[in-house]
């Protein structure tokens, strides 16, 4: 459980990063909107807490793209704000935002409404991730594209999983590596090439609308539409 800090003020800063992995999570902090939003886009993070005040992108624009981003869209967001105003929290509340807490908060407060968002998360997880003519049935571990079943390896589907819950975005082979394989970027990326060549042959050949795109020094993205030099 990877939780993303966006917090400008070093002290702050400082304090939740230590809070929060003495309370067993593991954390990630960005100084401003900008490089806040770059982890969350990038990285495998299960939950922001976002400050308000922020430079070079507030909050409010931070929030605002990851609804805007389908990969984020979904990502809990519980933000801070410095003024217990009630157009703040409305702001907040109507861009997206999950939940809410005015500074000073007390330690545990925030870890509570952490650990609630938390476990409401699973339920959004989709049961169904349609991406093109693909249709995944998660529960049911049932691939088809144009009604055609597709049948996958555990290992294949778990890849496949990984790349369409977070369609649209650029996933490193080092990400996909600890995600499907439990493995280090050290790894032989050889691995990951070769499953994802094994995966287009049964998702991509047969059919002329390709869903899995290679992004060169980058990774692998799936996607309906070949995106266009990005
Ligand atoms: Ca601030």
């Amino acid at each position: 459980m990877t939780i993303l800090v966006i917090e400008d003020e070093p002290k702050t800063g400082d304090y939740l990063q230590r809070g929060l992995a003495e309370s067993g999570f593991g954390v990630r902090l960005a100084r401003n909107g900008r490089d806040g939003l770059h982890i969350a886009r990038e990285e495998e993070i299960e939950l922001v807490v976002l400050d308000v005040m922020l430079p070079r992108m507030d909050g409010w624009e931070v929030l605002a793209a990851l609804r805007a981003y389908p990969a984020t869209a979904q990502m809990p967001v519980l933000f801070l704000t410095a003024r217990d105003e009630v157009q703040d929290r409305v702001r907040g509340l109507e861009l997206g935002a999950d939940d809410y807490l005015v500074k000073p908060f007390a330690f545990v407060e925030l870890v509570a409404r952490i650990r609630t968002l938390l476990r409401r998360g699973p339920v959004r997880e989709e049961a169904q991730i349609c991406i093109g003519d693909m249709e995944i049935d998660v529960l049911m571990r049932r691939v088809r594209r144009g009604g055609t079943p597709i049948v996958l390896t555990a290992q294949e589907f778990a890849l496949l999983h990984l790349l369409a819950r977070r369609q649209g975005q650029v996933l490193s082979r080092a990400l996909i590596a600890s995600q499907v394989w439990d493995m280090n970027f050290d790894s032989d990326t050889n691995v990951i090439d070769a499953a994802v060549r094994r995966l287009r042959r049964k998702i991509d050949d047969p059919f002329p609308d390709k869903l899995i795109h290679t992004r060169r020094g980058m990774g692998y993205v799936c996607e309906a539409v070949p995106a266009a030099a990005a």
